[in-house]
């Protein structure tokens, strides 16, 4: 008896507390992501628009935190009831994730820095925001005993989770991508609707080849980016020159290893996006949320040195394992293979043939 509640007491010490700082897109699905981890448990949620989304997450058993600011937000100020300010719940956690918009992260960033409680930021924050920029296939460890990160965005996390593997197995000379750019997420009604094919930006690189630099600083890499009136997915046509001239076999065989590279196939009639989405759907995934890249199998074609090809990318999923894995790297609690190892298992991330 003595030792079982003496076993509870040091489980619940050993348990990382996470405060969720924004609670849209990325914050509530990194909410339920870090609820589903054996090793953490979510402190609470903060949210300035006190609207369903944030209902929602008390109806879920998340407490509610608010800035002060919250009772001014046009967006919403339901009566909802509050456990603190922001301010509270960063004292109350080991690990921050703040989700808020980008911009406000760097804001908030002089907050955090006066307190113990170490955070991760989001893409939308300049690389400045963080002491490093973090990727779980990439550069786990150089996160680890650090007091914040930054999770890069969704297509450089798309882009260095696909390059790490080929870069470690066959050599990667150098990457050229264009990605084709969802315009909005489903909610985002103000950014549509749109009729247009936009070079996004026309200048090139864009942002994304510096981007990935900060996770896979070696990498010789041209990206152009092209913004079209989509919400579902990013999708990526990749070119990528290695450094031997492996078959298509080998290539698919790397990438069927990596638990974050779901190969997929006409053959199970997902030649599209939307396909993907509703496999995903179908599956029961919370949200419709594709947390892997998807690289459709047909399109790996490889000449000499040269590989070619398509992965489609989740914008609001891909990140969230990524976020879990940076917490564990922060407190210092695994090594990288084990912390995707546990979050992979505890999402159902990369169940082999779960979508293909
Ligand atoms: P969002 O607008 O969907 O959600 C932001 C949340 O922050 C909302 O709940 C809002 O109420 C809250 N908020 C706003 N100001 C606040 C404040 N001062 N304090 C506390 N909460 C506040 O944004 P998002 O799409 O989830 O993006 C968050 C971050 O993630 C950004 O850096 C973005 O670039 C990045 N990101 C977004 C996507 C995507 O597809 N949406 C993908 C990868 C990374």
């Amino acid at each position: 008896m003595v030792a079982a509640v003496f076993n509870t007491v040091l489980h619940r010490m050993s348990m990382i507390h996470v405060g969720i700082n924004g609670y849209g897109t990325i914050g509530k699905r990194v909410a339920a992501a870090v609820d589903a981890q054996p090793d953490m448990a979510v402190v609470g949620v903060s949210k300035r628009s006190l609207d369903h989304e944030a209902a929602a997450a008390v109806d879920r058993g998340f407490e509610l935190y608010a800035p002060d600011t919250a009772g001014d937000d046009p967006g919403g100020n339901c009566d909802i009831p509050l456990a603190g300010s922001t301010e509270a719940l960063i004292a109350e956690s080991d690990v921050v994730v703040d989700a808020t918009p980008a911009g406000v992260g760097a804001d908030n960033a002089a907050k955090y820095a006066r307190t113990d409680t170490d955070v991760v930021f989001q893409g939308g924050e300049a690389s400045t925001v963080a002491p490093t920029s973090f990727c779980a296939r990439a550069n786990y460890e150089e996160t680890v005993g650090q007091a914040a990160t930054r999770v890069v965005s969704c297509n450089t996390t798309g882009l260095a989770r696909l390059i790490s593997p080929l870069d470690e197995q066959f050599g990667v000379a150098s990457l050229d991508c264009t990605l084709i750019r969802r315009g909005g997420d489903p909610t985002q009604s103000d950014r549509g609707p749109i009729n247009d094919i936009v070079p996004d930006p026309v200048t090139v690189p864009s942002h994304h080849a510096s981007d990935l630099q900060t996770v896979l600083p070696s990498m010789d890499v041209m990206t152009k980016g092209v913004t079209v009136p989509a919400t579902l997915m990013h999708l990526h046509s990749l070119t990528v020159r290695l450094e031997c001239a492996p078959s298509v076999d080998a290539i698919q065989g790397c990438l069927r290893d990596e638990r974050r590279i779901e190969l997929v196939t006409s053959d199970y009639g997902q030649d599209t996006c939307a396909d993907l989405r509703e496999s995903a759907y179908d599956r029961d995934r919370q949200r419709g949320d594709v947390w892997e890249n998807c690289v459709w199998s047909e399109s790996i074609a490889v000449d000499g040195r040269s590989l070619s090809l398509l992965q489609a990318i989740h914008q609001q999923a891909d990140v969230i394992p990524e976020n879990v894995d940076a917490i564990r790297a922060l407190a210092a609690a695994d090594d990288a293979e084990t912390s995707r190892q546990v979050t992979n298992d505890a999402l159902g991330v990369g169940l082999t043939g779960s979508l293909a």
